[in-house]
């Protein structure tokens, strides 16, 4: 399984569009790394997590095969992580030359009717855009990929969910955004029954510790090792540092320094893993 982030931070972006705090300007500067665009990320090719604005960037800067993915799953509807009107780019006319492969879209209640909304008014055929409504904790099979969202703990309005992506015995859990995860979750995780190879963490807080919502880095590693003792990571598991916020106080050479000693990869746009 191959796992490629295109983009790694929160609803702001780094630098944020307006702001001039140290972490801003400091990325302002330095560019490569401690640039990060709005959250997506891609399993093997073929299964698109998320549709923020910035998808667009993110085939032109990083190669995100876009023409060829046919899968997205959307974790909630807050604008960094679905862009909806960008569909309306699938409409005959306007995509072109494209396979009549449709876009299968699955979101949860929100997304699922901003979606199919903007779909009708921008007159997106089927054919082209296909909305699914996705339910917490009900497993779905998409390209040979088995799919379960669970609930998060962030904005109810937003109905937001995150994702175990498994496939040939291989497992990802893809969690943001999310705070420390909600107690119906921490009950099916705890009984499912999985291994995860890789988990992807919110570390939209860095090293602050506010909770809620988010997560930050602290308790990052509390709910690693939480996972580890339910079984469901060991010694082998990659974890993952995802999502960050400029206000969350470390740039990403500082935040390296720090994940060191938590044993975590930091995720930058364009990082790619296979496990
Ligand atoms: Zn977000
Ligand atoms: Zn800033
Ligand atoms: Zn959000």
């Amino acid at each position: 399984m191959k796992i490629t982030y295109y983009g790694t931070a929160a609803a702001e972006g780094i630098p944020g569009l307006f702001c001039k705090c140290r972490v801003c300007e400091n990325a302002r500067k330095v560019k490569g790394k401690e640039i990060k665009t709005r959250s997506q990320a891609l399993i093997d090719d073929k299964i698109l997590i998320d549709f923020p604005a910035d998808t667009y960037m993110h085939a032109l800067n990083h190669g995100l095969p876009l023409e060829d993915i046919h899968t997205c799953i959307v974790t909630h509807s807050h604008m960094d992580h679905l862009y909806e009107r960008e569909l309306w780019c699938r409409n005959p006319g306007i995509g072109n030359n494209i396979p009549e492969i449709p876009l299968d879209m699955y979101l949860t209640r929100s997304g699922y009717e901003m979606a199919t909304e903007r779909c009708k008014t921008d007159g997106v055929p089927e054919s082209r855009v296909r909305c699914h409504l996705v339910e917490e904790f009900k497993p779905f099979t998409a390209e040979g990929y088995t799919i379960t969202p669970l609930r998060a703990d962030h904005g109810p309005q937003t109905t937001p969910v995150f994702y175990i992506i498994e496939k040939d015995g291989k497992a990802v859990l893809y969690s943001n955004d999310t705070g420390t995860y909600p107690e119906i979750t921490v009950e099916y995780l705890k009984s499912c029954g999985k291994h995860f190879d890789l988990v992807s963490f919110d570390c939209t807080n860095v090293f602050l510790d506010y909770r809620g919502n988010h997560m930050g880095i602290k308790e990052n590693a509390e709910v690693k090792e939480m996972l580890i003792k339910w079984g469901l990571c060991d010694d082998k598991t990659i974890f993952v540092v995802n999502h960050f916020s400029h206000n969350g106080g470390a740039t990403h050479e500082e935040l390296c320094e720090k994940a060191k000693e938590y044993g975590f990869v930091v995720s930058y746009d364009g990082l790619s893993i296979e496990f």
